[in-house]
């Protein structure tokens, strides 16, 4: 079976694993410590706060600025449900827009349309690891005070017009899931150039304690979102991989849209819309007239592991009580019709030439 994704882990990540494990320093410390600083260099940003997944990432950021009960925030429809549901988590209400099928981001222009006097964030998402079009998104948080929080859990690396997407808004997310280019097993990033924001995230991240004069005070009601120091040693390892990852990635991906474009039914991903693209997923859509739940069998009973490559949230079963909800026909499209094949670094030419004839075939 070609595997959707294989993480890329050897003896390095292990024997500083074991480096940590021997140490019995298990919780935060100076590996998540180094690992931050590495973030901020890498990204160019002031401030990076390793935390425990993408989500935990997400819901802390809300939580540090102040969003509550009967807010509102702006989410894009198609995405891993974790965006929408740190919104619920924290009482406020999510306000979805669809999205665009060149990108599968946010479509800018229906954004203004759900801005009410409630709304207090908007949260684009890069999706697959490609970049929303933030230039129109920081114009709308402008014109209305809103904050913006950028989902870049799948995301590491990409680029918008030349700057690091997590950098743009006020505070970015990234996750280190294993699914992700770079993984920790579970991990997320928090990166803001706003120092006061950084604080209260950093307090937020560890039970709400702040320390002065060396006394531990419960300033606020936090939670335990830390990372380990087990998953900070295995964090620097991988950070040390990703620019690598991501070129061979898109390398790869450059590849599949070579192979794949001859196949009237399937639509396959643009390569960049605003900048660096790195291809956390391989997503094509394949024609209206497909069914594409069998398309996904057929490719597995051929040995290739697929699957559709993101949600239309509002179809989900919380949410379509909750806010019973219609249109967002992208979305569903997207969600109905995509399929992410498999991609990681170490997939052979071979074994892409062998998924493009295989959907040849079956199609
Ligand atoms: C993976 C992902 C998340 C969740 O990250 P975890 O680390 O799994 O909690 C959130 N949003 C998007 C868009 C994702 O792809």
């Amino acid at each position: 079976m070609i595997k959707l994704c294989i993480p890329e882990i050897g003896l390095d990540e292990i024997n500083a694993i074991k480096e940590v494990l021997e140490s019995g320093m298990l919780v935060q410390g100076e590996k998540v410590f180094e690992f931050e600083k590495k973030i901020e260099k890498y990204l160019n940003v002031k401030n990076a706060i390793a935390v425990s997944s993408g989500t935990a990432a997400l819901h802390l950021s809300l939580m540090a600025l102040g969003v509550k009960s009967e807010d509102e925030v702006i989410v894009p429809d198609f995405t891993f449900p974790a965006t929408a549901n740190v919104v619920e988590s924290v009482g406020a209400n999510c306000k979805f827009v669809d999205i665009n099928l060149e990108s599968f981001c946010i479509d800018v222009d229906k954004i203004e349309e759900k801005i009410t006097n409630k709304t207090k964030v908007i949260m684009p998402v890069q999706e697959f690891g490609q970049s929303s079009d933030m230039d129109k998104i920081v114009e709308l948080a402008k014109k209305y005070n809103l904050k913006i929080i950028e989902d870049a859990a799948c995301a590491l690396g990409t680029e918008y017009k030349g700057k690091k997407v997590g950098t743009i808004g006020d505070l970015g997310c990234f996750s280190l899931h294993p699914r992700k280019a770079i993984t920790t097993g579970e991990g997320g990033i928090i990166v803001t150039n706003d120092d006061k924001l950084a604080e209260k995230v950093r307090i937020l991240r560890n039970h709400g304690i702040s320390y002065e004069n060396g006394k531990a005070e419960f300033v606020s009601a936090g939670l335990n979102y830390r990372m380990t120091d087990i998953q900070g040693a295995m964090a620097l390892i991988q950070i040390g991989k990703l620019e690598k990852i991501n070129e061979k990635r898109k390398e790869l991906a450059e590849y599949y849209n070579e192979v794949l474009k001859k196949i009237k039914s399937i639509k396959i991903p643009k390569e960049e819309c605003y900048g660096k693209h790195v291809w956390q997923t391989y997503h094509i859509l394949v024609q209206s007239d497909i069914d594409r739940n069998k398309l996904i069998n057929d490719l597995r009973e051929n040995g290739i592991e697929a699957n559709f490559g993101a949600y239309a949230v509002h179809n989900q079963h919380y949410y379509k009580n909750k806010y019973q909800i219609d249109g967002l026909e992208n979305s569903v499209y997207a969600y109905e019709k995509g399929i992410a094949l498999p991609l990681y670094a170490k997939l052979d030419k071979s074994e892409i030439k062998y998924i493009g004839d295989t959907l040849e075939k079956l199609l």
